[in-house]
């Protein structure tokens, strides 16, 4: 038993509601209320008192949608930009400890030439080198023969260049083929360092394939796991689970949840799909990944299971298709993202009691958005204020997409870009406040993972929580 005394402590922000003692007992909250009831209590059961000093507590945040295997396969890229020669960029790679070696951000502007398979081969494990776009990488040969990839228009054999569709295809050889379940193990670890540090103790890990499912139930087993790990299924698994009769499942840190499915792309791509052309592409109104037939489907399997649904919708045509399939199966699933909503669809996510994961740092990143639906449909975007009063809203950053660091995210809700994107001038009342934002990257998450004992810090929650310097209400950003 711990009693922690002397500090603020935010129970919750919706309501707001501070205290100055809390007692924990097996990793949950017992008490929460004066300080001095807390230390009596402790004292009474030979617990342990922490004196705070002024400090605050708060609950720890949930990122309601990353992606723990990319997120720790990011951290350990050997990090290529600004690398200004052949001789350099082969050095760096030499000096990592990986045992399959993965790089990004090299230019060949500032190499001097492009980087090919034989520069790469003096290095005695698998090469794999993105340069700073993403679109375009290098391998070496020992990583070429786990790859085994056709030679095509994107894939140049004699220089070991892999573009485009190939690139796809080499991802998804490395994901599937070339990566073991140690190496997701590794990476979901690594991930978990960084999310501890930054103050993240629970998070819904989207699009979980079988290794990487593996690798979670291997760690939940070794009780390594020190997040709350809320796993969305790829689709393709559910034939596993039902051939072994495993619906949800709950163990000590690791919970099966749901499957996770698309729609749509992203408007970066313009294949977000949107119900009228793109404003910058009138050629174009995005793509249709997966129709509402098989949306159904896919959720009268989950449902039999006792599984959630995640659906990645952002153009609200995608939306569309999303919800008729969630009103066919009368099934209250989730969404994620919801980055275009119109006003018609508002009732109708409240009417289906949909649950909803966005990104506000996605206002950051996106700042050409204005440009890609025009400013007519701006006023659809990213419109959290308008959303928090038709569905429960749970925050997230989609990591490895948008940096992990919450108090990024927590800036973008509040502060939307201001100065920095003109999203900001046109949808300035979507902006929300300190607490708000606190609560939604909270027990809104929470809600909308179906976790309704983790992100206050009432008696029966989990005891996760963060210890801040400063007064979290009272942060400004610059
Ligand atoms: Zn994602």
């Amino acid at each position: 038993m711990r009693a922690l005394v002397n500090g603020v402590i935010y129970v919750s922000f919706n309501p707001v509601k501070r205290v100055s003692g809390l007692v924990i007992a097996n990793d949950r909250v017992v008490f929460a209320g004066e300080g001095e009831v807390a230390r009596k209590i402790a004292e009474m059961a030979d617990g342990e008192v922490v004196d705070l000093k002024g400090k605050f507590v708060m609950p720890a945040f949930f990122d309601s949608h990353l992606h723990l295997d990319e997120l720790g396969m990011s951290l350990e890229m050997v990090d290529l930009r600004g690398v200004k020669s052949i001789e350099e960029l082969v050095n760096k790679l030499r000096s990592s400890k990986a045992k399959i070696i993965f790089g990004f951000g090299w230019d060949q502007d500032e190499l001097g030439r492009w980087p090919t398979r034989d520069d790469l081969d003096g290095i005695d494990r698998p090469v794999f080198i993105y340069r700073k776009c993403f679109h375009v990488a290098v391998a070496n040969s020992k990583m070429l023969e786990l790859l085994n990839l056709k030679p095509s228009e994107d894939f140049d054999e004699s220089t070991g260049l892999i573009k485009e569709k190939a690139l796809e295809e080499a991802r998804k050889v490395i994901n599937e083929k070339v990566l073991s379940v140690d190496d997701y193990a590794h990476y979901i670890l690594r991930a978990q360092d960084h999310l501890l540090n930054l103050g993240v103790h629970s998070v819904d890990f989207m699009s979980v394939n079988e290794k990487a499912l593996k690798a979670l139930f291997e760690l939940e087993r070794e009780r390594k796991l020190r997040l709350n790990v809320f796993a969305y299924l790829n689709p393709e698994l559910l034939d596993k689970l039902e051939s072994l009769g495993l619906g949800k499942f709950e163990g000590r840190r690791l919970v099966i949840a749901g499957v996770k499915l698309f729609t749509d792309g992203s408007l970066g791509a313009r294949t977000a799909l949107l119900s009228e052309p793109y404003s910058d592409d009138p050629s174009t109104s995005g793509q249709l990944v997966a129709d509402k037939n098989y949306l159904v489907s896919v959720i009268e399997r989950a449902k039999s299971l006792g599984l959630d649904v995640a659906i990645h919708a952002i153009g609200d045509k995608a939306l569309d298709v999303a919800l008729d399939a969630f009103e066919e199966t009368e099934f209250a699933g989730r969404i994620e993202h919801a980055s275009v909503v119109r006003d018609d669809q508002l009732e109708r996510i409240k009417d289906l009691g949909i649950r909803l994961s966005v990104q506000p740092h996605f206002i950051i990143s996106d700042w050409w958005v204005v440009e890609r639906v025009g400013e007519e449909r701006a006023k659809w975007v990213y419109r959290f204020k308008t959303l928090s009063k038709y569905a429960e809203l749970g925050f997230s950053t989609d990591a490895p997409i948008e940096p992990a660091d919450p108090w990024l995210t927590v800036d973008a809700a509040v502060n939307r870009g201001k100065s920095k994107v003109k999203l900001y001038e046109l949808t300035k009342g979507e902006a929300l406040s300190m607490d708000e934002a606190l609560h939604f990257y909270t027990y809104g998450s929470a809600s909308v993972s179906l976790a309704r004992d983790i992100g206050k810090l009432e008696p029966g929650f989990k005891a996760e929580y963060i210890v801040l310097d400063r007064d979290p209400l009272k942060l400004a950003f610059s």
